[in-house]
């Protein structure tokens, strides 16, 4: 084992797939940073090599989701930040996790959330399904690289990799660490890094496309609180940016991350369907 910049590298005792653990890439979801903490003593591989990564050190310590930037933005093209994100602690924090994502197959990136009831889910690409069907999350979705670019799963997908992102429920939930330490022994089953029974695909487990994210134009406030995956209805107020309303257009749309924001610019909400 060997430790440096908050990263910790194991190796098995031959050879394989090089992956990349993260948790704390939001410095205030402690499940991932709980899990971490654990793997860096415990984890053991048959083969390969795994980098467990605290993702955002400075927002750990502070208990705050992030400093300067959302770190889960800051894996993207230079040209795609702006200067003064290009100038940030968590660009600054993304490049010197690049090295290692730059060797890895593929990448889990552990989350939970700070609100108090929250339905677990996994978000990957299609490709990782192999992966994720296994998972015990009853909702995997898809097609967020395009409506959200910037977390290391987005990163690792576009090198040809797997990029699995877990989202493990509250993190008052003792049971989203459970899940997450669950999540990891499946992904490093499934890639081969351990050896083992591979549990079974997990049938309840729903498929959901995210289809678009909203931008704020002036603020956003919500008209009332949605749980992730909440089913909307046609015209349904979802709540208003400035003084305009903002509704639901159909009706087989659902809500994801849907947060109250007080600047244009901002990421209020995410649409999806259902398959
Ligand atoms: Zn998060």
């Amino acid at each position: 084992m060997s430790s440096a910049k908050n990263i910790t590298q194991i190796n098995g005792a031959v050879n394989g797939k090089t992956v990349a653990i993260l948790g704390g890439v939001h410095g205030n979801e402690f499940c991932g940073v709980k899990a971490i903490d654990y793997l860096r003593t415990h984890l053991r591989l048959d083969s390969g090599t795994v980098y467990l990564i605290y993702g955002n050190p400075l927002a750990i310590e502070n208990g705050v989701r992030f400093t300067e930037m959302n770190l889960n933005r800051a894996f993207k093209e230079d040209r795609n930040l702006t200067d003064s994100e290009k100038n940030s602690y968590e660009r600054k924090r993304a490049l010197e996790i690049i090295p290692y994502l730059e060797q890895c197959d593929a990448v889990l990136d552990i989350h939970s959330s700070n609100s108090l009831t929250s339905t677990p889910f996994v978000i990957c690409e299609q490709k990782s399904f192999f992966i994720a069907e296994r998972m015990p999350f009853s909702i995997r979705s898809y097609g967020w690289d395009s409506i959200e670019p910037g977390g290391t799963d987005y990163f690792i997908n576009k090198r040809g990799g797997y990029g699995i992102c877990i989202e493990c429920g509250s993190n008052n939930d003792p049971n989203a660490y459970d899940l997450a330490l669950n999540a990891v022994d499946i992904f490093l089953l499934t890639l081969g890094l351990k050896k083992g029974k591979l549990p079974p695909i997990n049938k309840k487990q729903k498929e959901v496309l995210a289809k678009s994210i909203y931008i704020t134009k002036k603020n956003f406030k919500l008209a009332q609180q949605f749980s992730d995956f909440e089913k909307l209805s046609k015209n349904q107020l979802i709540g208003y940016d400035g003084d305009k309303e903002i509704f639901a257009e159909s009706n087989d749309v659902i809500i994801v991350f849907a947060r109250n924001r007080a600047n244009p610019q901002e990421e209020a909400f995410i649409l999806g369907r259902t398959k």
